[in-house]
């Protein structure tokens, strides 16, 4: 058992000596027996919600509706949820009903994928009911059960199944695959908000080109907003050999960009993903560096607009085909001589009084040439330089 396992069987015993089964599920344990490092373990039980909070003193219902409950412990905390089975769904996207089993299987069964639907005993024994080992071993992402049935109940599990592609490089076996193609038009019926999560999930992943293939193969593209016509740019996109993106909004500006969109399309664009105000700022700087940065080296100015975003945009562009010469660095930002405009060493209220004049748009418009002289270096930082430079622009 891994360390973070190790830490948890305190928990695991206490269920266990209070008479019911407890084993760790789910992402944690695929990545366990995969080599890779693990965020959060999770543990699944046949105690109900109730019975899990009289054997723990500490607990907090984070899902008590999905049977999850937080244990606290001295050093940590778990989630602990009751095993459960999901009936009729029947809007292809939220069980109606969630019911509460004693069955290990039961709970196995209603998981998306057979390397997603292990468990595992505290004594480190790996209960596979689906030949997810085999899986695991192949590769290959399988849908638990009835794959049609699966993608009907729960069309989400599309979008999960192409970021695990992206994630782990494994590829989907036939029938899962033929399922995913019939039932694409599903995710019409799932919200804009968790696709993005998974969707963004795909764009970071380290398999990033098989994903994006399988998204546009499985025609899933075609129910993601703003993408319908955009499959031959899609690929384009994926044949980028960019390595894994260091950022959401690094890997979306490099696509939004690949999608054909101008500057100004890229707030509109997202907003049909309901992202916040502030990743669409961020995209749209982005986007704009790099349309600019494929002209020309970053001037002085640019530099100044894009502050740390030129840095993320000198990362992705030589990866683009007109490979480009050697870009700014980290030193070359911050060798700037001033990097916002509270830095200039004369402010709207020195202007005023040097020059006696009432405040109006005129003041906005000396600032900036002030502050573009000084980013430039074609005037010192300094107070009386930039009055004089100020007094000569005025009088022109
Ligand atoms: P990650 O490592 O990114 O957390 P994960 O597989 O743990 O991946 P979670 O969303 O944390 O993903 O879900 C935990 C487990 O719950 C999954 O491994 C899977 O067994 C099950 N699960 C999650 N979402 C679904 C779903 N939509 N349908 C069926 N089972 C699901
Ligand atoms: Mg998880």
């Amino acid at each position: 058992l891994p360390e973070e396992f190790r830490q948890a069987l305190p928990v695991m015993e206490q269920i266990e000596t209070a008479g019911y089964e407890a084993y760790f599920v789910g992402g944690s344990v695929r990545d366990v027996l995969l080599g890779h490092p693990i965020h959060d373990v999770d543990i699944a039980t046949s105690a109900f919600p109730a019975e899990i909070k009289e054997i723990f003193p500490r607990t907090v219902d984070v899902g008590i509706e999905h049977g999850t409950v937080l244990v606290l412990t001295e050093d940590s905390q778990y989630e602990i949820t009751t095993f459960r089975t999901e009936s009729t769904y029947q809007d292809f996207r939220r069980p109606d009903q969630v019911s509460f089993v004693r069955s290990l299987e039961e709970d196995l069964k209603r998981r998306d994928f057979t390397i997603n639907a292990f468990a595992v005993q505290d004594d480190g024994n790996v209960i596979d009911l689906f030949e997810g080992l085999a899986d695991l071993a192949n590769k290959t992402l399988r849908a638990v059960g009835n794959p049609h049935e699966r993608f009907h109940e729960d069309a989400l599990r599309m979008m999960r199944g192409l970021r695990f592609v992206s994630q782990l490089g494994f590829s989907f076996e036939e029938e899962t695959f033929e399922a995913i193609l019939e039932n694409h038009a599903l995710l019409g019926k799932i919200s804009v908000e968790r696709i993005f999560i998974e969707f963004t999930k795909l764009l970071l992943g380290d398999y990033r080109k098989a994903a994006i293939e399988q998204f546009v193969a499985t025609e899933c593209y075609q129910y993601c907003p703003g993408f319908r016509d955009k499959g031959a740019n899609l690929l384009t996109f994926a044949a980028l050999p960019t390595p894994a993106f260091t950022s959401e909004a690094a890997a979306w500006a490099v696509l939004l960009d690949h999608l054909g969109l101008a500057v100004e399309e890229v707030s509109p664009f997202l907003r049909q993903w309901k992202v916040s105000n502030e990743f669409r700022r961020e995209c749209r700087e982005l986007v704009w560096g790099i349309k600019r940065r494929k002209e020309n080296l970053f001037t002085a100015m640019d530099l100044y607009r894009l502050q740390e975003h030129a840095l993320t945009v000198e990362e992705v562009l030589p990866y683009y085909d007109q490979a480009g010469q050697v870009g700014v660095t980290k030193e070359a930002l911050d060798a700037l001589p001033i990097h916002q405009l509270s830095e200039l060493a004369v402010n709207g209220n020195d202007l005023l009084q040097a020059t006696g004049r009432k405040p109006g748009p005129w003041l906005k418009e000396v600032l900036s040439y002030l502050e573009q002289a000084v980013v430039e270096k074609r005037s010192e930082n300094d107070k009386t330089t930039l009055l004089r430079l100020a007094m000569a622009y005025t009088k022109e």
